[in-house]
């Protein structure tokens, strides 16, 4: 048996709205045994003085693409990387947001063949090190849509229709997503991720567009939720969302562009938004430097949609909806970057305890391990994080880890403002 013991500055536990002074977290092999301002002292303790820190739960990052090394290369992975680059890029984007104090990060899908579920099991197995990983491989959708990586080769019909072909959950038709869905659990997807709609990033769609039909969006739920297998959909506008919500999905990633009788019916049928708020924060805060990286028909479409998205923030943050904090880093940092969020929601005026508990507690709930992790809690592993700087007024505080432990194993933590 190894005890532990952390001595913390201050502690956020993910359950209160507030920051406890000199609490002690005493910790068995991977668990956390106690919690209290005096805890036991069992014989050969290690303790680890923490008390120039804040420590939290370690965090959770809901939204993530990992199997890319560069956001600036984006362009060359529809063709250029070949499958094992790409999951040594999975591998390496888990290993970073771990170093950053994010002991979880949900990869939400890519593009191709996708081997994250390879990646988790061999952290899992501790062959090699990263935060733990919560997959779903290969989005589902259809030939040119948002999750169409070749959308952008259509110019080239022979090539493009070859690369469709390599990619798994692409296709058309009610019986092709249920086989897709059933695949993807075969294989030991812990979700299944629907691009439902266009997007701001791809060339040739809207992010009005609805890519999918009713009959197929009902025959990917149904097929889901029969096999207890959650889903949530890349979704934008209201007359998407209000769809989804009522054929029962279970969350829905981005809703940038929803109105206030779409969130209440969401509350209602208690169907979780990750807003993503950082990717789109250089259109809502006019951020023209950042802007200026961004392709033509990219920054065409988030002018466009300016308005609307300053309007729909407003309404999800005034919410009472359950929000999970994600980063969905494909543009302008690089996807480990797990801390940006954060600084998204502080600036745009939410309450840090409202963001800290959307990238523990209710993170937690969202990936479905309420039960493991999420709170500092007795009974929970052993996942924790420290921070140098005040989490309630700096909004960088989540990119600047000073120390991370996961399951009770203490890991290299690595300031992301280096
Ligand atoms: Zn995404």
């Amino acid at each position: 048996m190894k005890y532990q013991k952390l001595l913390c500055g201050q502690l956020y536990d993910g359950v209160e709205d507030r920051l406890q002074p000199h609490q002690e977290i005493l910790i068995q092999d991977d668990t956390i045994l106690e919690v209290g301002p005096h805890t036991a002292s069992p014989q050969g303790c290690r303790v680890i003085d923490l008390s120039h820190l804040t420590v939290t739960p370690g965090m959770i990052d809901a939204h993530v693409h990992a199997s890319f090394f560069d956001w600036r290369e984006i362009g060359k992975d529809a063709v250029y990387y070949s499958d094992g680059m790409r999951a040594l890029a999975a591998a390496e984007c888990a290993r970073r947001a771990l170093s950053g104090g994010f002991t979880t990060i949900r990869h939400v899908g890519w593009f191709r063949q996708d081997y994250s579920l390879d990646v988790k099991r061999a952290i899992q197995a501790g062959y090699i090190q990263g935060a733990r990983m919560v997959v779903a491989p290969h989005f589902l959708c259809a030939p040119g849509s948002h999750g169409d990586s070749t959308q952008s080769l259509g110019v080239n019909p022979a090539l493009s229709n070859f690369l469709e072909k390599q990619y798994p959950t692409m296709g058309s038709g009610a019986d092709f997503f249920r086989n897709a869905v059933r695949h993807e659990v075969k294989i030991g997807a812990d979700f299944i991720k629907i691009m439902a709609t266009g997007g701001f990033f791809t060339p040739n769609d809207s992010p009005e567009d609805i890519q999918l039909s009713d009959e197929e969006l009902r025959a990917i739920m149904e097929t889901a939720h029969a096999l207890h297998t959650t889903v949530t959909a890349h979704a934008y506008t209201s007359q998407l969302v209000s769809k989804l919500t009522e054929m029962g999905i279970d969350g829905i990633e981005h809703a940038s562009l929803v109105d206030r009788e779409t969130i209440l019916a969401m509350e209602k049928r208690d169907v979780y938004v990750v807003p993503t708020f950082c990717p789109y924060d250089e259109i809502v805060l006019l951020d023209e430097e950042k802007l200026a990286q961004k392709s033509p028909e990219f920054q065409r479409k988030l002018r466009y949609y300016r308005d609307r998205l300053v309007e729909s923030r407003r309404l999800l943050i005034d919410s009472n909806l359950r929000l999970g904090y994600g980063t969905d880093l494909v543009v302008g940092y690089q996807n480990y970057e797990c801390g940006r969020e954060y600084s998204a929601w502080l600036r745009n005026g939410v309450d840090p305890y409202r963001a800290l508990k959307a990238a523990t507690a209710e993170n937690a709930r969202i990936l479905g391990l309420e039960d493991q992790t999420g709170t500092i809690e007795p009974g929970k592993l052993a996942d924790v994080a420290a921070w140098s700087r005040d989490l309630l007024t700096d909004h960088t505080a989540l990119l600047d880890c000073a120390f991370v432990m996961k399951e009770g194993a203490e890991y290299p933590a690595h300031s992301m403002l280096d």
